[in-house]
């Protein structure tokens, strides 16, 4: 199976990730996950990478594309994956698709975990308080950019799934297992 988690940031892509990967027997593909490794390993990338997502703003998409391509041709994804916080311009969606293609495979569907902003505030507001390795890119300063990029950038990503019809939305705002659930009834999996 092969899905994509779509949300703002704060949505909780990636608590619902680490829960779906485990169910279904599929890998984790987080763009931000494997971009802060950069960042920790101090390579070239992630010296440039860290400037970027300091500030709340986007990774071109040509570094974003190559990142991408070089991992889902990996071994193990073979029985799926999850792709989190990633596309996040309508041009990473469109080269994912020609890629697929090229790979014959497809996207099987697109969740959207649907939160609205303020609640999403308070989240990452928490989420900054409460972890012990903060991440640099959760305070509110660049959370309001973060949000306004993704309402510019990120947004028209769910129209076009929508004009695929493969788009499917759950209400982020009830608790872990109840939107757990709600995705894997999406999948047929309940
Ligand atoms: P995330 O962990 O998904 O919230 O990503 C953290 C930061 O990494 C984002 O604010 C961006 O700066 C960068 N980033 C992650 N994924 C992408 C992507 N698909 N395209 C561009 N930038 C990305």
């Amino acid at each position: 199976m092969k899905l994509i988690l779509f949300g703002p940031p704060g949505a909780g892509k990636g608590t619902q990730a680490k829960i779906l990967i485990e169910k279904l027997n599929i890998v984790q593909i987080s763009t931000g996950d494997m971009l802060r490794d950069e960042v920790k390993s101090k390579t070239p990338l992630g010296k440039l990478a860290s400037s970027i997502m300091d500030k709340g703003d986007l990774i071109p998409d040509e570094i974003i594309m190559s990142m991408i391509e070089k991992r889902i041709t990996k071994s193990d994804c073979k029985n799926g994956f999850i792709l989190d916080g990633f596309p996040r311009t309508l041009n990473q969606a469109v080269e994912l698709d020609v890629i697929l293609k090229s790979l014959n495979l497809k996207i099987d569907k697109v969740i959207e975990i649907n939160v609205n902003e303020d609640l999403l505030i308070n989240r990452i507001v928490k989420r900054a308080s409460e972890s012990k390795t903060t991440r640099d890119d959760d305070n509110s300063e660049i959370l309001k950019n973060r949000i306004i990029v993704y309402n510019k950038d990120t947004l028209p990503v769910l129209d076009y799934y929508k004009s695929l019809n493969k788009l499917n939305t759950v209400d982020g705002t009830q608790d872990i297992d109840k939107v757990s659930k709600d995705i894997l009834k999406v999948l047929n999996w309940l």
